[in-house]
């Protein structure tokens, strides 16, 4: 086996995927038709290629627009584990959904839970990948709404919803708004994480662990600005769910060679590896570890080192991860001594 194969064939956790940027675009299409929607393009292939920032943004919209039904929900929560565990060996995620999305739009919260949820444990019958949701606040949304749907979510107690993130602009809508509504969130017993640092300064790690109890931070790039805050989170072991392949495409990292993410791991930082919003940047979770570690040339120890981050970054309850964690090793152990010295 060569190294692509390798990278490609490690178990993974992924941590950091918005269920939303998953869609196939052979599904939007056909949900598309059933509803009676109209597509913007007659070539579908090309539904997730745009220019700009803003096309993708009207291409987001367009496309969660196509998911109403329950059963929609779950086709698209189930379409993705399995896109997941085809490209890239996925074993485990924590996947995100804004309830507002679709809130917004007239589809119940319920309906969206519980589509999910339904494709989520038709996945783990099948496929034997395991996933758990965390609802994420859109930051450009008043604290007042976001407590309502939260106390709504509370109610719901659907036991794989097991936490509350955070996402959207992080500039005009710093973390600190969203302080009640965290310690609501933690009072009810959900684990919490955020998007952090992504455009933003260190500081809003600082507030998202001490005003949100946050464990993790989804992406935090801009730590690298703040010793101070690199060596507390080190100290800390805080995990940061960060993604190659969007965030260079976002921000005009040329190639994943120059990515704040090796910077990064050389700050000695816990990171791993997600894919964010795959079928909306052409990637998966396999292409991910392709990529960044085969673009740096990463050893098979660092590999194993980003792998097993995301296990002790993951929510399972405790023998739960610690059998994951049995499972990965011994794979890891299997693959690495079917590899091809390079
Ligand atoms: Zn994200």
């Amino acid at each position: 086996m060569d190294m692509t194969e390798y990278l490609r064939r490690v178990p993974k956790v992924e941590l950091h995927c918005h269920v939303e940027g998953t869609l196939r675009p052979e599904t939007v299409a056909e949900l598309a038709a059933t509803h009676g929607i109209e597509l913007p393009t007659d070539d579908i292939g090309t539904l997730y290629d745009y220019d700009s920032i803003y096309e993708f943004l009207e291409t987001f919209r367009f496309v969660n627009s196509t998911v109403i039904d329950r059963a929609d929900f779950a086709r698209m929560a189930y379409e993705t584990l399995e896109d997941g565990v085809r490209a890239g060996n996925l074993r485990h995620r924590e996947m995100f959904f804004n309830p507002t999305l679709h809130t917004t739009r007239g589809v119940p919260l319920a309906t969206v839970v519980d589509g999910l949820v339904d494709g989520i444990r038709r996945a783990e019958a099948d496929l034997g990948v395991t996933c758990l949701l965390i609802a994420d606040v859109y930051r450009q949304d008043s604290a007042e709404d976001t407590m309502a749907w939260l106390e709504e979510l509370i109610e719901l107690d659907r036991p794989e919803v097991v936490g509350l993130g955070m996402d959207a602009a992080e500039a005009p809508d710093p973390p600190e708004k969203f302080a009640a509504v965290f310690q609501r969130a933690g009072a009810a017993g959900l684990r919490r994480t955020s998007h952090a640092c992504e455009d933003g300064p260190p500081v809003n790690i600082t507030t998202c662990l001490d005003q949100l109890g946050c464990e993790r931070i989804d992406h935090g790039y801009h730590i690298l600005d703040d010793p101070d805050v690199v060596a507390r989170c080190r100290d800390a072991e805080i995990v940061f769910t960060v993604c190659p392949t969007s965030t260079a495409r976002v921000y005009g990292w040329p190639d994943l060679t120059t990515h704040p993410i090796n910077a990064m791991i050389e700050a000695g930082l816990k990171v791993m590896l997600n894919s964010d919003d795959p079928t909306m940047f052409h990637t998966d979770i396999g292409k991910e570890y392709v990529d960044l570690c085969g673009q740096n040339g990463h050893s098979v120890a660092l590999v194993r080192e980003l792998v097993l981050n995301g296990v002790d970054g993951c929510w399972l309850p405790d023998a739960d991860r610690d059998a994951l964690r049995a499972e990965v090793v011994a794979e890891l152990d299997a693959l690495e001594a079917d590899l091809e010295p390079a």
